[in-house]
């Protein structure tokens, strides 16, 4: 059996609490007054993880030169700019062109929109993106796990769509809670839903390392050649062999001159 132990090692263990964002809107007081009428507020649903944010129940229609949206979620409290969060699949189907991928809050030259509330419609001149993934934390926790506020790091996500999704932005701040957000298209594409874990590593660990990434695929032959066993010296990993594998000559040899490669 090929040894995954080291590899392992290598990634931080820590497990982060991973939340789905779906589409949508944080508003400014006055946008959400010209929606819903003069002098309404927010209604809070429910709380979310990060200290002060909530759901409101209003919810309003988002709609694109192709298309619109309906139901979409208003996130409170008010921000001084409006912003629309939503998917690259949602952008294509509301025929948003240039939705680029943005860290919340950096809405320059961002397309437009049209919000359609209860009470009145506004056409957004910018604020649509596509945000950009990310890990909330305090500053504490930045510490503690030696992340600095703007660094990207890797998260390893395990199930059936297992996979490693990279440039997710470290957002430390005052008394923000450790929680990693991702939009609906890469929770889809990694068949992840709210409420599971991502495993935090941080790129040097998978690329400093020649190959390391690649350790977890490889399997031990039932044929053990010459070749293999070069490669699997080559990428610094020990083989454990039982009765069941069937050596070469040349990868007898190998072996005698490699005895390190071999793990008891
Ligand atoms: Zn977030």
């Amino acid at each position: 059996m090929t040894d995954n132990s080291d590899f392992s090692k290598k990634l931080k263990d820590i497990h982060v609490i991973v939340n789905v964002s779906a589409r949508h809107v944080h508003l400014s007081k006055e946008d959400f007054e010209s929606l819903f009428g003069i002098g309404k507020s927010l209604t809070k649903d429910f709380d979310l993880i990060q200290p002060g944010e909530f759901a409101a129940k209003e919810r309003l229609t988002i709609a694109g030169q192709k298309g619109s949206i309906e139901n979409v979620r208003i996130l409170g409290p008010f921000r001084n700019k409006s912003q629309v969060e939503i998917s690259l699949t949602d952008g294509r189907n509301l025929g948003i062109e240039n939705l680029e991928v943005r860290i919340s809050g950096d809405l320059d030259n961002t397309p437009s929109i049209v919000l359609i509330g209860k009470k009145g419609n506004i056409i957004l001149e910018n604020g649509v993106i596509a945000a950009k993934r990310h890990i909330h934390c305090s500053l504490k926790d930045a510490e503690k796990l030696n992340l600095k506020n703007g660094q990207l790091i890797w998260v390893r996500f395990e199930g059936e769509r297992e996979g490693v999704l990279g440039g997710f932005v470290t957002r430390a701040s005052g008394n923000s809670v450790l929680e990693l957000h991702i939009d609906t298209d890469e929770a889809n594409a990694l068949g992840v839903k709210s409420g599971i874990y991502g495993l935090i590593a941080d790129r040097e660990e998978y690329f400093d390392n020649e190959n390391s990434f690649q350790k977890d695929i490889v399997e031990t032959p039932h044929l053990i050649t010459e070749l293999f066993l070069k490669k699997i010296k080559k990428k610094g990993m020990k083989i454990k062999l039982d009765k069941s594998c069937i050596l070469t000559p040349m990868a007898k040899d190998f072996l005698k001159n490699n005895p390190e490669i071999l793990r008891k």
